[in-house]
């Protein structure tokens, strides 16, 4: 099996993680905006508890033992993932048996969920002894891809935690959990790295050193989505020219993003517009790569119908239908400034 090599936690990350560790808590929710590492804080906490031999600073997981290389090939016996399918192929998790199965017969697509399946399978691991002696962890993300369903078989085994289980739930949307389960953890809310921080790691992720200011800026002060953007090839030139591209309603400004990529450029647009519309900075993109500001009732209506896109942006009807509407919309509302007295 091929394995994905967990990279090293992230500068801003190291002391939410010392942090964490000096406290007791059975059970976490790590939240804050997409972006900034709730995965990758709520993995290296689990591979903390997990360490056979733990840093005497600190207690951040060796990296060299034998269950930190257990997690390191995604076959740890003590660790339960609980993931929907489409994030566990794409952090490297192996689904089970019957799941990748069915996908690779096609019965059905992989989930976008956390599965009831894959949660009474957790319910199961959390009651049974933990096969190295350290105990046993379930990390749950994104924990809002849990249903009610879902949600309210694992709040059973919050309340009635078995013996030597921890719990690690990560979320970028916290206030889309049931309360209950918000109320059954500790909740540790994630800080915002500095921006030098995230340009030097975006740097040592192989992003052009011109380009790591300008990418981070279109990921609005987020780095892992920074990175994303400069994998996807993002040019920052691009992004720059974007806006007014816009307004002429160049459609070709959005032909290599897929219709969710294509309405969240747009929301950050529109953000920009509502923020430069009320005497505040801008925070995509440059001030002076923006047009006018249009009336805040146009950036109110169009704020809304991008809102009502993205909902059905991830299985548009028609991909192409759908962007040529969107730079339809944009473009009119863009020169509703123009048009204003
Ligand atoms: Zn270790």
């Amino acid at each position: 099996m091929s394995t994905m090599s967990t990279p090293p936690l992230t500068p801003w990350l190291r002391q939410p993680l010392a942090d964490l560790l000096r406290q007791r808590g059975h059970a976490w929710l790590l939240q804050g905006p997409s972006g900034i590492g709730q995965y990758e804080l709520a993995l290296a906490l689990a591979a903390a508890w997990l360490c056979e031999q733990p840093a005497q600073e600190g207690g951040a997981a060796c990296g060299h033992c034998a269950s930190c290389h257990a997690i390191e090939v995604r076959t740890h016996a003590d660790l339960c993932v609980l993931m929907p399918e489409v994030a566990m192929q794409e952090l490297g998790w192996p689904l089970d048996e019957k799941a990748q199965a069915d996908i690779d017969d096609k019965k059905r697509k992989a989930s976008r969920e956390i599965r009831v399946e894959a949660m009474r399978d957790a319910v199961g691991f959390a009651q049974r002894t933990s096969a190295r002696g350290r105990g046993k962890v379930v990390l749950v993300y994104p924990a809002e891809r849990m249903n009610t369903i879902t949600a309210n078989a694992l709040l059973k085994t919050l309340e009635e935690p078995v013996g030597d289980v921890r719990f690690v739930l990560a979320s970028e949307a916290a206030w889309q959990l049931l309360p209950t389960i918000r109320s059954r953890c500790l909740g540790f809310t994630l800080p915002w790295p500095e921006t030098a921080e995230a340009e030097a790691w975006l740097v040592a992720q192989d992003v052009p050193p011109a380009d790591a200011a300008a990418l981070l800026r279109a990921a609005g002060g987020r780095p892992s989505d920074a990175l994303r953007l400069a994998r996807s090839g993002q040019s920052p030139k691009a992004w720059s020219l974007f806006p007014k591209a816009i307004s002429r309603g160049d459609v070709g400004a959005l032909s290599d993003h897929a219709p969710a990529q294509a309405v969240g450029a747009l929301q950050k647009l529109c953000h920009d517009l509502m923020a430069v519309g009320n005497g505040a900075e801008p925070r995509f993109f440059e001030a002076a790569d923006l047009p006018a500001a249009p009336s805040r009732l146009a950036l109110a209506r169009w704020s809304k119908s991008l809102a009502n896109a993205a909902r059905t942006a991830e299985h548009p009807f028609n991909a192409g239908l759908m962007l040529e509407a969107l730079v339809s919309e944009a473009r009119s509302t863009l020169n509703s400034a123009a048009r204003r007295p």
